[in-house]
């Protein structure tokens, strides 16, 4: 017998079968039709003819079934039940698919619905989970139009946003002082101890404890004391909150340094976690507890994360998996023509803290981005490679967007971080000057973006000093053409926007370079009213948002995950109230050419298309293939409940030629709806306030913003693609990976 075969043998739970039973009271023809087959195919051929006698009745809708028409506009016209019908019908054309399931390490995951109902109803078995049956109820009653959606009013959505307090709110203010001092305590205490000893941060001998707590408040603003101080062990960690974390969450942070998970929390940010929690916070830091406190999925898949996006995998001399040939180091990842992204070998190498679900916490598991800043610090021979790097841009015909990153790329040393500018300004004066003398020209170097989330991890960072350097780069780097300067950074909850927080985006504003915001729209995070309340404060202190993305991983981050029906409903109900209508367009285009006056702009852009805050971000996820979508159908479901959904790239954006050849890409999600719902409930909301969620079965990427468009050239870009290479079809990208790349470093 066959692993499927057993399965099906699986006899379903009480609670399945009560699910079972309400399912096929309120859905007489649906029941008629699997009692009256005599094997799946007969049921799924009579649930095929039933939906489609429907969808007839409905041109437009059975024309974006079949595909014949597509885009933004088809998709908003598709009523309620014809999501529904649409579902129903691709559960029955994709039933048998078989997908590697990468959340259980590549167990071959069939999905068959109607074989599972039609087991369950015969035979009461087919192995389904309970979750499986309440999104196959929630199915029938959109279907049969016994569930209808209702998009939230203003005022409503108002209401939610106010359930959170920005980090701005005095009380929280206050309530973090208090914190910064519990925590100061502590850390005079250690160093008194000798636990803590270093040349930079001690204390002269003799001095009183008030005088201490007087030297170490100065110490607060200084960003080298917060590195030196990071907490890097659980035991620390749980001292710091004032040993208010759990026994079990102790025991999984206990299994995570065992493992190898690198533990780093700086002061400062470990000040935003409550310990004293008044009734105005209830809930408030839980976003960011969710960023520091590990999940037990991520410690026992820790060792064997895959790398989500492929094109990551960098091998000399072989294209990646989106065709591009690349330097042969680490140091540069491309997925599009026009851009990419520069990891320089600095302490950018490292962040202000490890984020539990981090995008790139395969490169942590591989050691190639760390904690440990000594070892990091650039080698002589960086500078010599830093050239060759920028040749390969300079050499580029399409790239003109150049994104520094790692790591962090705020995490470099000033001085590093010049020699990077220097680099990247040489860079495009050279290419800029290549193409005088070329008649097919090149394009040339536009955007310059550093991502970092320093200015939440660490504001000190961003000093004057280094304010003073990006300013000069922007003087410098006008005059060879960059016109987009971007400081795109990662907020994740209105908590972590504090006075410090401000200071610094004031500081790269007034540098002349935009701040843009990457929220992950992780469970804490897709609470009701949290992120349209994040896009409000981060408005007001001169910060425009400019993605939200599905969290990213397999069953590594599926605690953090909201299913992405769930990012679906907030792009159609939440965030609708602060989409801005199309006059306003041109006033957003010259936003970034005024970066120093930001918040002035911004906020008459808000009174005057009376918005309550400005919706500038696309909602996509990553594929793990190429580029950003959030064009897709749910294909199917796993016997959990699980979704399986089918992505198409966004089409309108210039992408490698490879994406025609990949066709549509294939996600099945690590959680399913009955699972992120308990999860609500546990957090404390009321899961009534998510009605319509299960119904969200299929997106279309938003149109991107002229705010995030590149400015046109006066002269045409060849079309000639250089470094580029299409691999063979039957190029496995991950062959070379090795199988448990994390347990080297246990
Ligand atoms: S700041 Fe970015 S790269 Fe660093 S840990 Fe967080 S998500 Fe990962």
């Amino acid at each position: 017998m066959n692993a499927m075969d057993q399965l099906d043998r699986i006899a379903i739970t009480v609670k399945a079968h009560r699910l079972l039973r309400q399912l096929l009271k309120e859905n007489p023809r649906l029941e008629e039709i699997l009692r009256n087959s005599k094997n799946e195919i007969e049921a799924r051929i009579g649930i095929r003819n039933w939906v489609l006698d429907e969808l007839r009745q409905r041109p437009q809708a059975l024309a974006y079934y079949e595909g014949r028409s597509s885009g933004r506009e088809a998709f908003e016209a598709l009523s309620w039940s014809d999501y529904a019908a649409i579902r129903l019908l691709d559960y029955v054309d994709q039933a048998g698919r078989e997908f590697p399931d990468l959340n259980l390490r590549g167990e071959i995951a069939v999905s068959n619905p109607v074989r599972q109902l039609w087991l369950a109803v015969i035979h009461g078995t087919g192995g389904a989970k309970p979750d499986f049956f309440d999104d196959v109820l929630q199915l029938m009653r959109q279907f049969g139009g016994r569930s209808t959606v209702r998009t939230p009013t203003r005022e409503e959505v108002e209401s939610w946003m106010e359930r959170y307090p920005s980090g701005l709110d005095p009380r929280i203010v206050a309530l973090r002082e208090e914190n910064r001092e519990r925590i100061l305590h502590l850390i005079i205490d250690r160093i008194d101890r000798g636990e803590l000893q270093s040349q930079r941060f001690a204390f002269e001998p003799g001095m009183s404890r008030s005088a201490k707590s007087d030297r170490a408040l100065e110490w607060w603003a200084d960003p080298a004391f917060h590195l030196r101080m990071a907490i890097r062990s659980p035991q620390l960690l749980n001292e710091m909150l004032g040993n208010s974390l759990d026994p079990d969450t102790m025991r999984v942070l206990q299994r995570a340094q065992d493992a190898g998970i690198p533990f780093f929390v700086n002061p400062y940010y470990l000040s935003l976690l409550h310990v004293r929690v008044p009734y105005f916070a209830i809930g408030a830091d839980l976003a960011i507890r969710h960023y520091v406190v590990y999940s037990q999925q991520l410690v026992e898949e820790f060792g064997h994360i895959r790398a989500w996006e492929k094109e990551d995998l960098v091998r000399p001399g072989i294209p990646n998996a989106a065709g591009w040939m690349l330097p042969p180091y680490d140091n540069v990842h491309r997925r599009y023509p026009d851009v990419a992204i520069l990891i320089p070998d600095t302490t950018g190498r490292a962040c202000g803290g490890l984020c539990s679900s981090c995008q790139r916490m395969f490169d942590f598991q591989r050691g190639s981005l760390n904690f440990d800043l000594q070892a990091l610090e650039p080698r002589a021979t960086w500078p010599q490679k830093l050239g060759e790097l920028m040749r390969y841009f300079e050499e580029d015909s399409q790239l003109r967007d150049i994104l520094i990153t790692g790591g962090d790329a705020l995490m470099s040393s000033d001085a590093a971080l010049a020699r990077i500018l220097d680099a990247v300004y040489g860079m495009a004066a050279a290419k800029r000057a290549g193409n005088e003398a070329r008649e097919r020209k090149y394009a040339e170097i536009q955007r310059v973006r550093l991502g970092t989330r320093l200015p939440v991890y660490l504001p000190q960072r961003i000093t004057s000093q280094m304010a003073d350097i990006l300013a000069r780069f922007r003087e410098r780097a006008s005059e060879v053409g960059i016109r987009q300067f971007v400081i795109q950074t990662h907020f994740e909850s209105p908590m972590e926007v504090t006075p410090e927080a401000r200071e610094a985006v004031q500081r790269l504003l007034g540098a002349g370079w935009i701040v843009t915001n990457q929220l992950v729209f992780s469970a804490g995070a897709s609470r009701r009213g949290h992120t349209a309340k994040l896009r409000a404060v981060l408005n007001e202190v001169g910060v425009l948002p400019y993605y939200t993305f599905v969290l990213k991983g397999y069953r590594e981050n599926s605690f953090n995950y909201a299913p992405i029906a769930r990012v679906v409903q907030e792009e159609l109900e939440e965030k609708k109230i602060g989409r801005l209508p199309e006059r306003y367009y041109d006033e957003v285009r010259q936003l970034p050419e005024r970066a120093t006056s930001m918040l002035r702009q911004v906020s008459t852009l808000r009174g005057r298309a009376c918005v309550p805050f400005l919706a500038t971000d696309r909602s996509v996820l990553n594929l793990p293939a190429v580029g950003k979508s959030l064009t897709f159908r749910v294909i199917g479901i796993t016997r959990y409940g699980r979704r399986i959904l089918e992505f198409d790239h966004d089409r309108t954006r210039a992408h490698s030629p490879i994406i025609d050849r990949m066709g549509k890409v294939v996600v099945i999600e690590s959680k399913s709806i009955g699972e992120y719902l308990r999860q609500l409930a546990e957090m404390g909301e009321d899961p009534a306030e998510y009605e319509g969620l299960y119904g969200y079965s299929m997106g279309q990427t938003e149109p991107r913003l002229p705010l995030f468009e590149y400015p046109p050239y006066d002269f045409e870009v060849t079309d000639e693609l250089t470094n580029f290479e299409l691999p063979p079809e039957d190029e496995d990208p991950r062959a070379d990976e090795p199988e448990t790349v994390g347990s080297a470093m246990r």
